[in-house]
């Protein structure tokens, strides 16, 4: 049986999300681009004071929905909603820049939050999870490297030294790394081990003498000097761990099962980032339209030119397919209860399709702008920087490609013959020898 109604009562909450989003964060969002208020002066000390207090509002008002967190089971204080319902509320949060932070659902923190609550010990889980959960801590994860984002070329190490474990070696793009409280870091432990065996993840808190935060780096559209700001909030920092000290209890999950471990705080994460990317690209295709029937060229409007049509019709058939194939995989998520090859396949194909889907339906809205496209004064430039930032965070589209194909390609076997299984004259051969068996049986009877 396939049913794509949404049961009432969520329908409700999916619907209150998107009013408070549309009233409450959006018109955040354009007051934080700005930084200042009309009359041209920078908001001042007491103005953020008032910013702040007004955000821990909004929250309180999501909590009192009962969606803060709305990515948590009920054992982790969350609604335990089911991948279908995230991706439905996901979609909504895609539109706006502080939405995931507003309901408690902010990577890096999201899959740190899940990494915790599967690997980590009761005091872990009393120390770091609790204060992630409420929000009170941030938290950051540190796994690619300068010189190798490839895990099997990874060289930060850790060693252990009685009760402690000594982390040497560089870390690259660990989202919030200087603003975090806390980092999980990838280190390998045993180099000679099957790559799968090779490395453990540690929680190491961002004061710990030798963690040095050596650039904040930015996205385009930040400027350069703001890296060497270290102290700052968002961006990827650049990490040295320098003979950094940890105990040994801060040793996330097994030795040598940091790569599978992994894959905890990834698989889920990627149908949440591929659903944010629908709501990303849904509003991009609604500018899109708008625009059309209120430009003109030559005395037309843009939307009765056949080739803005085209561009319309494909971003709508290409965002349609693609949000029904996330929404599959979260249903197959939801159904078997666990990331099987079946749902990894999947994984892989929407992690793909969401870099290449943003990219084509976003560079069309750009373009149907014209000049107003290419400007600082809309959301598309925020836009267009998650196309390519899509295919390579998480692992390249390259990489990914490569490993659905090796789970496709177990599904099949090798012919043995000359020519494949499918060749007509084998085939041929193959039903005429039973047609003339049907037909001797017919006249025979
Ligand atoms: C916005 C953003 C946030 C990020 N946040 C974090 C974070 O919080 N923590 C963290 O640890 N990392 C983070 N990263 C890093 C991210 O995980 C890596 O960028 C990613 O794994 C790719 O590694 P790389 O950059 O070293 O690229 P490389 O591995 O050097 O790949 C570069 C290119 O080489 C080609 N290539 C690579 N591998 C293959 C392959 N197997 N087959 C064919 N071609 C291939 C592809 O064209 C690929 O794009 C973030 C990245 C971005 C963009």
């Amino acid at each position: 049986m396939i049913d794509f109604d949404i049961d009432p009562e969520f329908q409700e909450q999916i619907d209150w999300v998107e009013r408070f989003t549309k009233e409450e964060i959006e018109p955040l969002d354009n007051f934080m681009r700005a930084g200042r208020t009309k009359d041209g002066n920078p908001i001042d000390r007491d103005g953020w004071r008032a910013i702040r207090a007004y955000i821990e509002d909004l929250k309180q008002q999501v909590k009192d929905q009962g969606l803060w967190g709305f990515h948590l089971g009920p054992d982790l204080g969350g609604p335990g909603l089911g991948q279908v319902k995230l991706c439905l509320l996901n979609e909504k949060l895609g539109k706006t820049r502080m939405g995931p932070g507003i309901f408690g659902c902010q990577a890096p923190d999201t899959g740190n939050m899940e990494l915790i609550a599967h690997n980590g010990t009761e005091e872990q889980k009393k120390k770091y999870l609790e204060p992630l959960l409420s929000g009170e801590k941030h938290s950051a994860y540190s796994m690619t490297e300068p010189h190798a984002g490839e895990p099997g070329e990874f060289i930060c190490s850790a060693k252990r030294d009685g009760d402690e474990w000594v982390i040497n070696g560089e870390k690259w793009f660990t989202s919030n790394g200087a603003g975090a409280d806390f980092l999980i870091v990838m280190a390998v432990t045993n180099p000679d081990a099957p790559l799968l065996e090779r490395a453990s993840m540690f929680i190491v808190d961002r004061q710990t003498p030798g963690v040095e935060v050596v650039r904040n780096v930015h996205t385009y559209g930040t400027p350069l000097r703001e890296n060497y700001n270290v102290r700052g909030g968002g961006g990827h920092a650049y990490i040295r761990y320098s003979d950094v000290r940890v105990p040994a209890a801060n040793l996330l999950g097994t030795e040598g099962a940091g790569f599978v471990g992994s894959q905890t705080r990834l698989s889920g994460g990627r149908v949440h980032h591929a659903m944010r990317a629908v709501g990303v690209c849904t509003k991009a295709l609604d500018m899109m339209c708008e625009r059309a029937l209120s430009r003109k060229s030559k005395g037309e409007l843009l939307s009765n030119l056949q080739m803005v049509q085209q561009d319309i019709a494909d971003s709508y058939i290409q965002l349609k397919q693609f949000r029904l194939h996330v929404l599959y995989t979260a249903w197959l998520i939801d159904k078997t209860g666990a990331y099987t090859q079946e749902i990894r396949k999947e994984i892989a194909a929407i992690k793909i399709t969401a870099a290449k889907v943003n990219h084509d339906i976003i560079y069309r809205a750009i373009h149907l702008h014209g000049a107003l496209g290419m400007s600082n004064e809309t959301p598309l430039g925020d836009m267009w920087m998650s196309a390519p930032q899509m295919g390579i965070m998480d692992g390249a589209t390259e990489a990914h490609k490569s490993n659905l194909a090796k789970l496709l390609l177990r599904d099949y076997d090798a012919c043995e013959d000359l020519f494949p299984t499918y060749h007509f004259p084998k085939l041929i051969e193959e039903a005429q020898d039973k047609f003339e068996r049907v037909i001797d049986d017919y006249l025979a009877a």
